[in-house]
């Protein structure tokens, strides 16, 4: 088990990493991709860079500056984030990684599609957490919207306690095996119904079809997807943070793009230093108390 375990290795879980590990703790960072800088094309507004960088030129040089330091990187996508009584344990396509603290430095999820509808009927029939509320549905009819992997794990959440579910895929293709057990609908839907409570969809042949609830989970889990399931108090669409990044989960932090403001590196980098910093704290304080 890590003493600190971060999720993603852009700027801000590299950056808070780099804290850590010079606080001679066992640092382990957990990704999927390079995140926004795989999409960068240069960097030029970074302290200290006299030339341009490409995005993926700087986040693989973040990378291999946390594992000279002694960072322990794993590839996965984590789909799942709990705390069991003791430690952190995300949950991963691949496999399970453990911390004493958890910083989450997913990276933004402005890339998420929203529907006409979504947002007005969240907390209302809408959910972004099966692990959360599937209980609310019990033997009730139920749809998850997404294609991947995340919309897998969330289906199999929901399996053993829905009385049905449907995978809307809004036109887009499958990129996981789902059971048989799931009815694939691969119509685009043109809006959510529901007037305080959701309570189905419309197909962009204007067919319209009903559900007791809807379970988003499009793209790869993010940051507030994880936390939510972690159990962190939000305020709208974003969990509560305090100054220094910490979640009301004790030891579960925030930082970075995930966060939403400034989408920058430099912002990026300095929010995951308060959060590494505030994470060595966390520690240290929870050492002394039990010692
Ligand atoms: C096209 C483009 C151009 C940009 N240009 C600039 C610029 O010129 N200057 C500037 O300062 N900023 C620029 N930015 C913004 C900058 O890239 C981001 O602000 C910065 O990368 C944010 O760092 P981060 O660590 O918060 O998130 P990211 O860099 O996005 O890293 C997120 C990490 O989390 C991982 N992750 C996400 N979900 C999961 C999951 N479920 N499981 C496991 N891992 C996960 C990702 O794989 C990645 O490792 C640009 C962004 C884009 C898209």
């Amino acid at each position: 088990m890590a003493d600190i375990l971060i999720l993603g290795y852009g700027p801000a879980g590299v950056s808070a990493a780099l804290y850590g590990l010079r606080a001679g703790l066992d640092v382990l960072l957990v990704g999927k991709d390079a995140g926004a800088l795989a999409r960068a094309h240069m960097i030029e507004n970074y302290y200290g860079l006299v030339k341009p960088l490409s995005g993926p030129e700087l986040a693989e040089t973040g990378k291999n500056q946390a594992l000279a330091l002694g960072a322990k990187i794993a590839d996965d996508e984590v789909t799942d984030l709990f705390f069991d009584g003791s430690e952190f344990v995300a949950k991963g396509l691949s496999g399970e990684y453990r911390g004493k603290a958890c910083i989450m430095a997913t990276g933004s999820a402005r890339k998420k599609q929203s529907l006409p509808g979504m947002a007005e009927l969240e907390g209302h029939g809408v959910s972004y957490c099966a692990v959360c509320d599937a209980f609310f549905y019990r033997q009730k009819k139920v749809a998850v919207l997404g294609s991947g992997e995340y919309a897998l794990h969330e289906v199999s959440e929901l399996l053993p306690i829905v009385s049905s579910v449907t995978l809307l895929t809004n036109g887009n293709p499958t990129s996981a095996t789902f059971p048989d057990t799931v009815t694939v609908e691969k119509r685009q839907i043109t809006e959510l119904l529901g007037e305080g409570a959701f309570s189905g969809v419309r197909y962009e042949d204007g067919t319209e079809e009903t559900f007791d609830g809807l379970f988003v989970a499009l793209g790869s889990a993010s940051a507030s997807d994880l936390a939510r399931k972690a159990g962190a108090a939000f305020e709208g669409a974003n969990p509560v943070l305090g100054p220094d990044f910490q979640t009301t989960v004790p030891g579960l932090f925030a930082a970075g793009d995930c966060t939403g403001g400034t989408l920058q590196v430099s912002v990026a980098v300095g929010e995951g230093a308060v959060a590494g910093l505030a994470a060595i704290k966390y520690l240290r304080e929870k050492r002394n108390a039990s010692a």
